[in-house]
């Protein structure tokens, strides 16, 4: 008889095996951090003395969860701004707040506080990517948790890296410290394919393949990413990662929610696996991930929460549920992933597909030992039926709830028993996250304040202000104007032809700011589009002073490329009202009295105002200079021999008039 560390007796044993091999009632013996035997009780204790031995009865022992994709800081980002659409979500939220706040404290909090939320579900091990993957690895090993740790690396600059280079660099360090550690798997995390440059997809393989890691990367998420890949690469996402050799590494794809059968293929002959993450699809309405094709195909699919920021919590087995339901509901067949399949997503499959299953994933013989153990009899779970083995997977996947999970077993060690978690501490823990969210809630709220700290955070503008002289006149046609042009006096260095369609985010009394966006057709002489500009202009409290004749100097004007559609800038900055100006313009640049000044001919025609408006504009940066402009464009107008009315208010005001 040999003397061993733990026998966990009685209960329903589901081992998840590839025979599918159900104990009941079964034991499972542990020695160290190792499972030595899986069994009857009979068999196990005739073979073996245990120092502890757990009666597991009304209880299922199952393999500990896995949960196949999140981002662990994230928690600390749970729920900040949610129903949004993808870009304003990740642009206008997520970004600024991790620019401002992603550490590496912040992820090392962050961590902890996923791994006590997912010992709570039975989560054992997950696969993770973030910035700072080291202080993600550092709280995940110290909470006693396996995780695969992908150290994100993007094209952009991150919070931990000002280029690609330097993420290469903290990648390759990052993995050369943690290869061969008992949790941890560190790994590569080239973030996307639309975040990389084929070299960085090469260098990032060439690491990989160095160290014997894996690669985990988001693919085809969204609709959007899958058709601009299309006209950058023109070839479709899985060809083109291939075609850079990133399958020859051991890869593991998140979301495919968008990708041929053609690319699934690839995908299973190279032997990546995937992590589908039912929730956040749903969520960011990303679309349905062809979940039943993948497994038919054969392809390792694992079941991922994604970060707590887009799902918003980290319970495995609602996400098994929702993959189970999902994947009937889009199939229009109720027999697509049965729930003993989705059991084995959240199990050895997804070990599979995080290329961890020689030591995680099912409980067999020579694994580590990660166990959860399930409390079956809980009113929800009542009554249960013998007749066939599969109705545990049915109580498990479609009745039972995390909080379900009594005890849990990591790598050997007790890390939660009768839900009280052994290795963190909760109390602790939420007082300094509550701590984060008042920082986050502050720079939030300081934002907020105005449209031009919104646009900042953004980085939309710089902050850099633009003062102008400028007057508008009303007149019946442009004929008098043009001809003057066509004088010496008044020498035309070049002129141009444009359709502007403007459209004016207002926020009303209390915030005099508007927000111009700006669609500008440029026109060549046959009056077709030679291209096209978009610009986005911040307007504050405009007039700063009034000259003779209603010529005023206005600042507080924020002008930048617009970088973003004008859904997204409408949806980011919810104005209270909006306007819709579109005009035909012809501009000048005139050169008078050593000046250079503009001079725009508009006809607008929507909303339709009669007329023609002739407006002359030039830049100043002084007051002294701007009164020689005013005096200037006086003479301007003289010249014009302007008879018609001058027109103090901007072209909103004029359309609001009109409406
Ligand atoms: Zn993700």
């Amino acid at each position: 008889m040999k003397q061993i560390d733990l026998i966990l007796a009685g209960g329903d044993v589901l081992t998840m095996n590839e025979e599918f091999d159900i104990f009941s009632p079964g034991a499972v013996a542990v020695q160290e951090d190792e499972i030595v035997a899986v069994g009857t009780p009979d068999d196990v204790t005739a073979r073996y003395n245990a120092d502890e031995v757990v009666d597991c009865t009304g209880s299922a022992v199952i393999p500990g969860l896995i949960n196949g994709h999140t981002h662990a800081p994230m928690t600390l980002l749970r729920g900040l701004a949610d129903d949004l659409r993808l870009d304003v979500w990740l642009m206008g939220y997520m970004m600024p707040v991790e620019r401002e706040f992603v550490q590496p404290d912040f992820c090392w909090l962050g961590t902890q506080l996923a791994c006590a939320e997912m010992f709570r579900s039975g989560i054992t091990c997950f696969g993770d990517m973030y910035y700072y993957e080291e202080a993600v690895a550092d709280a995940t090993a110290e909470a006693g948790m396996r995780a695969v740790c992908a150290q994100s690396i993007l094209k952009f600059p991150t919070p931990d890296a000002a280029s690609y280079d330097e993420g290469l660099r903290l990648a390759h360090d990052f993995v050369a410290r943690w290869a061969g550690h008992k949790l941890i798997v560190p790994a590569i995390g080239p973030h996307a394919a639309y975040t990389a440059t084929a070299g960085m997809l090469q260098q990032s393989k060439g690491l990989a393949l160095e160290y014997d890691v894996p690669i985990h990367i988001h693919i085809a998420e969204t609709e959007q990413e899958v058709k601009e890949q299309m006209e950058a690469h023109d070839m479709a996402v899985v060809p083109w990662i291939e075609q850079q050799g990133l399958l020859e590494a051991k890869v593991t794809a998140h979301h495919c929610v968008h990708l041929e059968e053609a690319e699934l293929r690839i995908f299973q002959t190279r032997g990546a696996g995937i992590a589908h993450n039912p929730s956040s699809n749903l969520k960011l309405s990303s679309g349905f991930a062809p979940v039943a094709k993948m497994l038919r195909l054969g392809i390792p699919v694992a079941i991922g929460t994604d970060g707590a920021a887009s799902n918003n919590d980290l319970d495995l087995v609602e996400e098994m549920r929702l993959a189970a339901l999902l994947a009937k509901g889009i199939t229009n067949d109720p027999t697509a992933l049965p729930a003993r399949q989705a059991l084995a997503m959240a199990t050895r499959l997804g070990a599979e597909a995080l290329h961890i299953a020689d030591r995680t994933g099912s409980l067999e013989a020579g694994k580590r030992a990660d166990i959860a153990i399930v409390d079956l009899e809980r009113l929800h779970l009542t009554p249960r039926f013998h007749r066939q083995s599969d109705s545990l997977y049915s109580l498990l996947v479609y009745s039972a709830k995390s909080s379900d999970v009594c005890h849990v077993l990591c790598d050997g060690r007790w890390v939660m028993r009768d839900q009280e978690l052994l290795t963190l501490d909760v109390e602790d823990l939420r007082r300094r996250a509550a701590k984060v969210a008042r920082r986050i809630d502050h720079f939030l709220m300081e934002r907020e304040e105005s449209v031009l700290s919104k646009l900042v955070a953004i980085g939309g503008v710089d902050r850099v202000e633009t003062f102008e002289v400028q007057v508008k006149v009303h007149l019946q046609n442009e004929d008098g104007v043009e001809e003057m042009l066509e004088k010496e006096e008044i020498p035309v260095v070049r002129s141009s032809w444009r359709h502007q369609y403007d459209t004016y985010l207002l926020f009303g009394d209390l915030e005099k700011s508007r927000l111009r966006y700006r669609e500008d057709e440029i026109l060549d002489e046959d009056g077709d589009i030679e291209e096209i500009v978009y610009r986005l202009t911040l307007i504050g409290e405009t007039k700063d002073r009034e000259f003779d004749r209603s010529i005023v100097l206005s600042r507080s004007r924020f002008d930048a490329p617009a970088t973003h559609s004008r859904r997204f800038y409408r949806e980011y900055f919810q104005p209270v009202d909006e306007a819709q100006i579109h005009k035909d313009r012809r501009r000048y640049h005139i050169r008078y009295g050593g000046t250079d000044f503009a001079i725009n001919l508009d006809r607008v025609t929507k909303p339709k105002l009669a007329g023609v408006f002739l407006e002359i504009k030039s830049r100043t940066w002084s007051a002294q200079d701007a009164e020689r402009k005013a005096e200037l464009m006086g003479e301007l107008l003289g010249l014009f021999d302007v008879q018609q009315e001058v027109v103090k208010q901007e072209y909103v005001d004029l359309a609001k008039g009109q409406a």
